[in-house]
C-alpha cells in the first residue's frame, strides 16, 4: 500500500521532471544545432574570405608573370627593332636564300647578332687544314666549311706550283669590321662578315697588305688567273674601286665596290666566279660581286640595298 502511494507520487514527480527534462534536452538540442551551424557558416565564411584571398594572390601572380612576359616581348621586340629588321635574316636580303652569293657591303649591311650567329656556323681552318693565320689579330681563321675545303685544294695547288711556298691567311672570318678609311670595312659592312672570305699572302713575297706591292706579289697574280677554278674570285679589283682613293666609299648603284685589295680573295662557288672572273656579263673583263649580282637579276637597287 505504502509503496503504491509513493510510486503514485512518484510517478507524478517523474512525469514532471521528466516533462521538464524534455525541454531542457530539446533547448539545449537546438541551441547546439544552432551554435553548430554558426560555427560552420563561420568557418565557410573564413574559408571563402580566405579562397577569395589566395584568389586575389592568384590573381595578383598571374598579373605579374603576364607583365613580365609582355616585358620580355617587348625587350625582345625592341632589339629587334634596334637591330633594324624583325626577320633573322641581319636585316640583309641577301644573307638567306643567296647562300655562297652573300652580299655584304656598306648598302647590304647586317647586325651584330647575325654575326655572332654567323661564326657559330664556321669551322676553323687552321684546325681543320693546317692553314696558319699569319697575324693572329682574329684568332680562330675561322670560314664556311665548303669554302674552307676549296680554299684548302687552293692553297695546296699553290704550294705545289711554287715549292717551298705556303700562303697563309691574314684572316678569314671578322666579327669586329675596321675602320682605318679606304682599305677597311666597318662592323656590319665587312666582306669578311661573310665567313666566305680570306684576306692572302705568302710571306716569301712580304707581309704588307699594299696593293702597291702587287707586282712582287706572285702570290696574289696567281690567285688572281687561277682562283675562280677553285670557286673564288678577286673580291676588290682596282677596276671596280670606284672614284679616287679615298672616302667616303665609293659602293655605286652600277657595282663599285669602293675598296681594292689585292689579298682579298671570297668564295662564291666555281659557276659564279668562273663568270665573275671571265667577265660573262662584263664584256669578258673581270666582274665585281656587286654588278654581277645586278646582271643575273637577283639584286634591283644596289644603292639602296634591295633584292
Ligand atoms: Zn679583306
Amino acid at each position: 500500500m505504502k509503496t503504491k502511494k509513493l510510486t503514485g507520487i512518484n510517478k507524478r514527480k517523474l512525469m514532471i521532471f521528466g516533462g521538464v527534462f524534455v525541454v531542457i534536452i530539446a533547448v539545449l538540442v537546438v541551441a547546439v544545432v544552432t551554435s553548430t551551424k554558426q560555427i560552420g557558416k563561420n568557418e565557410k565564411a573564413a574559408d571563402e574570405t580566405a579562397l577569395t584571398k589566395l584568389d586575389e594572390e592568384n590573381v595578383a601572380v598571374k598579373e605579374v608573370e603576364e607583365k613580365t612576359e609582355e616585358k620580355e616581348e617587348t625587350s625582345e621586340e625592341s632589339s629587334k627593332k634596334s637591330s633594324g629588321k624583325v626577320s633573322d635574316n641581319g636585316g640583309n636580303c641577301t644573307t638567306g636564300s643567296f647562300g655562297n652569293l652573300m652580299l655584304i657591303n656598306p648598302n647590304f649591311t647586317v647586325t651584330t647578332n647575325w654575326i655572332a650567329n654567323r661564326k657559330t656556323q664556321l669551322i676553323s681552318v687552321s684546325k681543320k687544314y693546317g692553314i696558319k693565320e699569319g697575324k693572329s689579330s682574329n684568332g680562330d681563321n675561322l670560314m664556311d666549311a665548303e669554302a674552307a675545303k676549296h680554299l684548302n685544294e687552293m692553297l695546296s695547288d699553290y704550294s705545289k706550283e711554287y715549292a717551298g711556298h705556303t700562303m697563309v691567311t691574314r684572316s678569314c672570318f671578322r666579327q669586329v669590321g675596321t675602320s682605318c678609311g679606304r682599305l677597311c670595312a666597318k662592323t656590319g659592312t665587312s666582306d669578311h662578315h661573310t665567313g666566305l672570305t680570306c684576306d692572302l699572302v705568302d710571306p716569301e713575297y712580304g707581309t704588307n697588305l699594299d696593293t702597291s706591292e702587287y707586282k712582287n706579289h706572285k702570290e696574289w697574280q696567281w690567285l688572281r688567273a687561277n682562283s675562280y677554278k677553285y670557286g673564288f674570285i678577286d673580291r676588290f679589283p682596282e677596276a671596280w674601286a670606284g672614284g679616287s682613293m679615298s672616302e667616303p666609299l665609293n659602293v655605286d648603284a652600277n657595282g663599285s665596290t669602293g675598296l681594292f685589295e689585292t689579298w682579298h680573295f671570297r668564295y662564291v662557288g666555281i659557276t659564279a666566279a668562273t663568270e665573275i672572273a671571265t667577265g660573262k656579263y662584263n664584256n669578258g673583263k673581270y666582274d665585281s660581286l656587286e654588278h654581277y649580282l645586278k646582271q643575273i637579276g637577283k639584286v634591283s637597287d644596289l644603292k639602296n640595298g634591295k633584292c
